[in-house]
């Protein structure tokens, strides 16, 4: 399969004839190429953006509520054919990307065009001094969005539909690891009825096109999820331009379980929050506390049932762990694991797995390491891979400071049914998002987002409206 641009509508060569292998994680294969856009097609995506700007962002809302929602319609219509690619293309299963990427990523849709019928901005009645102030929200310009490979349709439609439902023009950017899915919204985009370039999809390094996107002198913001040091350049970069940027970056989360927690929905959940999408979700529970009256019991019956699940290729769909998403991150996944081994123990897993048939895949076994302290760099550092830390803890106390003792602040999942102290440790937690008794549900009007290393800004709900416009406040008086 070759990908191509999506600029004014229409799918375009890069023009600069670069061009990226696309491998297949399963197998190892080249299965496809794509453009390794340049600056040359930034200018191009722009022109296009620009464009369109001023009769987009004065389109009404049913009407760009309509097209959003059409969108959506279409993702639903093809959800194997989406499901498949995205499988193909990432190494996650098939049940997954059926079950959760590309439904999500039509949700995205029609949530932001449901949102935008919504959204108001404020008056404030100048009592006593005869005027009053009103304050409109207004599209920004042409922004960027730049997504990550892990779930690649979901991140990236979770950004772009906000910001066209704003009435902004958009050059998103989805990684060159996971190009596919990307590639066939254009399509989709173009049955709908979207105009002409108020979405552009161009696709690269980020190195080179994401830096070109980020320091482009008239994109007016830049939403960006990805890892915490990509993040870190870009702050940097777009600080001096006065962009506007919002940062969804790493996590390394708690997963705390205390003795009086529903035990087989804490079980079912902790292996499913370790080990979906094989680790690789920003909201993945990779360090694990567990009361010391039930430590023993959890760790058998923890590695009974991960020792259960299925590691298969993506297009079976009994796989319930499939292949990481490339070569480079199986080196890096493996590498933190043999680092581990010297100090840890491994209670289960702990190396690559070749598969009859797969023999190049990308698999991994799901991995399960007991650590003696939170400060080692197991917890530490963001692997984003199979592998969970599990270590017992005896107070409250001292929990919440394990759990709030990295450098980063996404999300935290507790598993308690006392009321007080679910209250009490949500309130102690320093990250975006606690989930008490569950993880990863979600409801989309949220605010989603993370505190320290794990970015900067809220997605989700209204807060990407926010975001994506500017406020101007209008004083009259009379
Ligand atoms: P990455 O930072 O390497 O790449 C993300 C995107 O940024 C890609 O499209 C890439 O091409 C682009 N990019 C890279 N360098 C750039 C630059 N200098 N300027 C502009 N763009 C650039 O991240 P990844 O390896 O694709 O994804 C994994 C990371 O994403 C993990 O750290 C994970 O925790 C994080 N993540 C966070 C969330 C969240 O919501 N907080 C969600 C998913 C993933």
């Amino acid at each position: 399969m070759t990908v191509q641009n999506y600029i004014n509508g229409s799918f375009t060569n890069p023009i600069s004839a670069d061009w990226l292998d696309n491998y297949c994680p399963a197998d190892g294969t080249i299965y496809g190429k794509t453009p390794n856009s340049s600056q040359k097609d930034v200018t191009l995506a722009y022109k296009a953006a620009a464009n369109a700007f001023p009769s987009w962002s004065q389109t009404t809302l049913e009407h760009r509520s309509r097209i959003l929602i059409k969108i959506s319609e279409l993702l639903e219509a093809n959800l194997e054919r989406f499901a498949a690619a995205e499988s193909k293309d990432s190494g996650k299963p098939i049940q997954l990307a059926t079950a959760v990427d590309i439904p999500r990523a039509a949700s995205n849709f029609r949530f932001y065009g449901n949102a935008i019928t919504q959204f108001a901005s404020e008056s404030h009645d100048s009592i006593g001094l005869e005027a009053i102030n009103y304050t409109l929200r207004q599209p920004l310009g042409v922004v960027s969005c730049i997504s990550p490979w892990n779930l690649p349709l979901y991140l990236l439609t979770w950004k772009i539909a906000p910001a066209i439902a704003a009435g902004n023009c958009v050059i998103a950017k989805p990684s060159e690891i996971t190009p596919v899915t990307a590639y066939l919204l254009g399509e989709l985009c173009n049955e709908a009825g979207l105009p002409k370039g108020v979405l552009n999809i161009v696709h690269g390094e980020g190195a080179t096109l994401g830096k070109a996107l980020v320091t482009h002198p008239n994109i007016k913001a830049i939403s960006f999820t990805g890892g915490t040091a990509t993040g870190a350049t870009i702050a940097q970069l777009a600080a001096p331009l006065f962009k506007k940027v919002a940062l969804e970056l790493g996590g390394k989360n708690p997963n705390i379980i205390f003795a009086d927690c529903d035990y087989d929905s804490m079980l079912e959940t902790t292996v499913r929050s370790a080990f979906s999408n094989q680790g690789q979700i920003c909201l993945s529970g990779s360090r694990i506390f567990v009361e010391a009256s039930i430590y023993e019991t959890f760790k058998t019956d923890f590695i009974a049932r991960v020792q259960q699940l299925h590691v298969g290729p993506p297009s079976q769909t009994s796989t319930q762990v499939g292949a990481l998403v490339s070569k480079a991150h199986l080196n890096k996944v493996t590498q933190h694991i043999e680092e581990a081994k010297k100090e840890h123990n491994i209670l289960h897993g702990g190396y690559p797995i070749t598969l009859k048939g797969y023999e190049n895949g990308y698999y991994f076994c799901p991995t399960i390491i007991e650590v003696a302290t939170n400060t080692c760099k197991l917890n530490q550092e963001e692997i984003f891979g199979p592998v969970v830390s599990i270590m017992p803890f005896t107070t409250e106390t001292e929990v919440i400071e394990w759990a709030n003792d990295t450098p980063y602040g996404l999300s935290a999942t507790l598993w308690t049914n006392a009321l007080k102290r679910s209250l009490r440790i949500s309130n102690q937690l320093d990250c975006g998002m606690v989930w008490v008794n569950t993880w990863m549900l979600r409801d989309l009007r949220t605010p989603f987002g993370g505190t320290k290393a794990s970015g900067l800004g809220r997605e989700g709900g209204l807060e990407a409206l926010r975001f994506f416009t500017d406020t101007k406040n209008i004083c009259l008086k009379y």
